[in-house]
C-alpha cells in the first residue's frame, strides 16, 4: 500500500517532531516515520528516550525528562494533524518525483512531495555486557546532559578524540577527579584541547588501557581496565563513566542517494538543503558538532520552513526543471 503526503519526515526525535509541528501547522499533510522503540523504551523518540533529566532545554526551569519532552512534542505534532507512523525507512528512492519511501516490516510505503531526514545518530558503544543496563545508572553518553549530576564524583571518560577531551574538561567543573581512559599512547584530539586538559589538575590519562568490565550491581562502582602493553588488570573506582568514542549517523539507507561527508553525516547547504532538491535534513544526522536537543529542534524548524518554501515554489511552477527529478512511472492515489 502506498500513501501520499506533502511532507514525509523520517525520524521521530526533537528534530523530526519540531519539523512536524511546523509543517502540519502550515496546513500541509505530514507523516512522521518515527522509528522504533529502543530496547529500554516503549515508544520511539531517539536519544532523548535514553536520557533522564533534561535541565538545559529552554522553557523548563524545573527540567523535564527526555521521554516526557518527546511525549509532549508528539502530542503537539498530532494536535496540528501530523500522522505518526511507527517504523523505519527500509528503502528510499529519491531520484524520482514524488519521492518514494518504503517502511520496514509490512508497514507499506509513502509517496512524498518532499522529505525531511531527521534520523539522528547513535553513540558508538563499547559493546560490553551490562553497558545498556547501566545507562542512567552511572554510565552516560553526554557530559553536557548529565555532568551536573556527578558533582563531587570520581569519573572516567573513554576515548582520545576531541569529544573525550571536551567532555573531560566540562566534567572537571563538577567532578572530584576525571580519568581519561585511552586505548593508545597518543591522543587523537586537537593540540589546543590537549593543552587545556594538561593544565587541568583534576584530569589524568590512563594510557594504553581498555575497559573490559563494568563493576557494580544497580549502579556503577568501578571499571576493570586492561593494560594493553603488560596485559595486567586493575579496577578503577569510579561512579561515573562517559563514553566518548564517536557517533554513528543513521544514514545507511540514504547512502548513494544523498551526499555524505567523510564521517557519514548528511551534507547540508543553504540551511537544511541536501544534494537532492526537495529533500531536507535536520538534527544530529547532519550535525557532528553541537548534538543538543535544542539545536536539533532548531534545525527541525529550519527544515520545515525550507520544505514549506520548496512546496510553495513547486505549486507555482517556480522550481527550475533542472532541479526536478524524473516523475515516477505510476504514483497516483493510495493503493
Ligand atoms: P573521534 O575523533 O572519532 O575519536 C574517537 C576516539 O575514541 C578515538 O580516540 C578512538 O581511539 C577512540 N575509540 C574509538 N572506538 C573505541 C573503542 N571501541 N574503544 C576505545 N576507544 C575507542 O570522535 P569524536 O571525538 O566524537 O569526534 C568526532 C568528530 O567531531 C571529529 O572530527 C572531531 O574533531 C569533531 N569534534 C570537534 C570538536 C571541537 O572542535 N571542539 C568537539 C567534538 C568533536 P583511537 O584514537 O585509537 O582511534
Amino acid at each position: 500500500m502506498t500513501d501520499q503526503t506533502d511532507v514525509l519526515i523520517v525520524g521521530g526525535g526533537p528534530a523530526g517532531l519540531t519539523a512536524a509541528i511546523y509543517t502540519a501547522r502550515a496546513a500541509l499533510t505530514v507523516v512522521v516515520l518515527e522509528g522504533e522503540p529502543s530496547s529500554t523504551s516503549d515508544q520511539p523518540g531517539g536519544q532523548l528516550m535514553l536520557t533522564t533529566d533534561v535541565e538545559n532545554y529552554p522553557g523548563f526551569p524545573n527540567g523535564v525528562t527526555g521521554p516526557q519532552l518527546i511525549t509532549d512534542l508528539r502530542e503537539q505534532a498530532t494536535k496540528f494533524g501530523a500522522r505518526l507512523v511507527p517504523g523505519k525507512a527500509a528503502r528510499v528512492k529519491l531520484d524520482r518525483s514524488p519521492f518514494h519511501v518504503e517502511v520496514s516490516g509490512d508497514a507499506g510505503a509513502f509517496s512524498a512531495r518532499s522529505v525531511i531526514v531527521a534520523t539522528g545518530s547513535r553513540t558508538r558503544m563499547l559493546g560490553l555486557p551490562r553497558e545498556q543496563d547501566l545507562i542512567g545508572r552511572g554510565v552516560s553518553t553526554c557530559a553536557t546532559c548529565d555532568g551536573f549530576f556527578f558533582r563531587g564524583h570520581d569519573i572516567a571518560v573513554v576515548g582520545g578524540g576531541d569529544s573525550a577531551l571536551e567532555e573531560a574538561l566540562f566534567l572537571s567543573r563538577f567532578a572530584r577527579s576525571v580519568t581519561i581512559i585511552h586505548r593508545r599512547d597518543e591522543l587523537r584530539a586537537s593540540k589546543i584541547l590537549q593543552a587545556r586538559a594538561e593544565r587541568e589538575p583534576k584530569i589524568t590519562v590512563r594510557w594504553n588501557s581498555v575497559l573490559d568490565e563494568f563493576v557494580g550491581n544497580d549502579r556503577l562502582e568501578g571499571v576493570r581496565l586492561r593494560d594493553t602493553t603488560t596485559g595486567s588488570h586493575d579496577v578503577l573506582p569510579v561512579t561515573g563513566l562517559f563514553l566518548a568514542i564517536g557517533h554513528l549517523p543513521n544514514t545507511a539507507v540514504f547512502d548513494g542517494q544523498l551526499e555524505l561527508d567523510d564521517l557519514g553525516y548528511l551534507v547540508t547547504r543553504r540551511g537544511s538543503a541536501t544534494t537532492v532538491p526537495g529533500v531536507f535534513a535536520c538534527g544530529d544526522v547532519q550535525d557532528p558538532v553541537y548534538r543538543q536537543a535544542i539545536t536539533s529542534a532548531g534545525s527541525g524548524c529550519m527544515a520545515a520552513l525550507d520544505a514549506e518554501r520548496w512546496l510553495e515554489e513547486l505549486a507555482h511552477d517556480l522550481v527550475p526543471a533542472s532541479e526536478l527529478a524524473e516523475p515516477a512511472a505510476s504514483t497516483s492515489g493510495s493503493v
